[in-house]
């Protein structure tokens, strides 16, 4: 099987509402998402996305995406979809670094051996049953009153884990929040305070010593080395996020007892194939994970949905599901939905989402 045509197309996600992080210092208002068809000689076509949170949350952009498309793709045409590390490696060689470009073109290499192999990306994956995952809620910044209405809404509607976003300029307000929170969630439900690395050591230290609360704690500051100083002087579990990239940044994390947890996005690590590895070396460790990705439709949605019902049940914590915050569906119907605060992967072959666009492609490269 060889790879005959790569068709680019860019498509904005405008949020329901505008989403800020980070105590207001990063502000969303649309994403910039990239759907990517990957043709092959056998009549077996691959779908993938990768949409970067906007332009400021991570090293990572949607424009981005295509201008590394444009110096990756030509170099995929004649090659075998099926053969995942030589894609992932000849990506590598042709474009070092960049995972977030390479994402779409992973996933939608995946999709093609599940279809040729008739199987589910779960089952690809190692799970035995496509087993419903815990959906995250997603909590903007605001006051704690303003956030607990916004728990409240969200337990209504079946959301039993939620991710609150906090990390303010003043002390005493994300002090205020945690412990709000924390006191009036109701029975049953868990929460992490996500700080998107919005405070320095020193306030880590402060704020997470001064409150009762021992729910988890995510991010609190911007680099690996800052938030291993901030585990060793603080009670909370830690789960890490954005300062991880690498395998290599995964094994430091370990070895410098950072976290007891980890986000798995396949956008920000570079694709499906290195998501899974990361689960493993999670399993390996005894870490909690959260698998979802960075952003997207429910093409990029289902797909981490897929990796995240192969987690282990001990170590799976939740998944967030980001077609729940857009004001358009591209995909509509399809893929793992959110049902009562739950998300099941489809059983059809590979991803199960085919997007069908009535505008041509951005870009096609054959
Ligand atoms: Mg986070």
């Amino acid at each position: 099987m060889k790879i005959t045509r790569i068709s680019v197309w860019q498509v904005d996600l405008p949020l329901l509402k505008p989403y800020t992080l980070s105590g207001g210092r990063l502000r969303f208002e649309k994403l910039d998402s990239t759907f990517i068809k990957v043709d092959t000689d056998e009549g077996v076509a691959g779908w993938g996305e990768s949409c970067p949170w906007g332009h400021t949350y991570l090293p990572a952009h949607g424009p981005g995406v295509r201008a590394g498309l444009e110096t990756i793709a030509p170099d995929l045409i004649g090659c075998d979809p099926r053969a995942l590390r030589a894609i992932n490696q000849r990506m590598d060689i042709r474009l070092p670094g960049h995972p977030y470009v390479k994402s779409g073109i992973d996933m939608a290499c995946w999709d093609i051996l599940g279809k040729a192999t008739g199987m589910p990306l779960w089952r690809l994956f190692g799970a035995e049953r496509a087993v419903p995952v815990a959906v995250n809620s997603s909590i903007s910044t605001g006051t704690p009153d303003e956030m607990m209405a916004l728990i409240l809404k969200a337990s209504a509607d079946g959301y039993k884990t939620h991710s609150a976003k906090i990390g303010g300029n003043e002390i005493s307000l994300d002090i205020q929040r945690i412990e709000a929170i924390s006191s009036a969630l109701p029975d049953g439900e868990s929460v992490t305070f996500d700080v998107n690395r919005a405070w320095t050591p020193a306030v880590a230290v402060q704020v997470l010593n001064s409150v009762s609360s021992r729910d988890w704690i995510e991010q609190p500051c911007e680099t690996l080395s800052q938030c291993a100083h901030v585990k060793t002087r603080v009670p909370q579990p830690i789960m890490l996020d954005e300062c991880l990239h690498t395998a290599s940044d995964h094994l430091q994390a370990w070895r410098s007892s950072a976290c007891e947890g980890v986000k798995v996005k396949p956008n920000r690590l570079g694709g499906l194939t290195r998501a899974r590895q990361i689960i493993d070396l999670a399993v390996e460790f005894g870490w909690s994970v959260h698998v979802e990705d960075v952003g997207g439709s429910a093409l990029a949605d289902t797909a981490a949905i897929h990796l995240a019902a192969s987690a282990p049940d001990n170590i799976r914590l939740a998944s967030w599901l980001c077609h729940y915050h857009l004001a358009v569906d591209p995909v509509p119907g399809q893929g793992a939905r959110n049902i009562s605060g739950r998300a099941t992967p489809p059983a059809l072959p590979g991803i199960g989402v085919v997007p069908a666009f009535d505008f041509p492609p951005e870009a096609v490269y054959q």
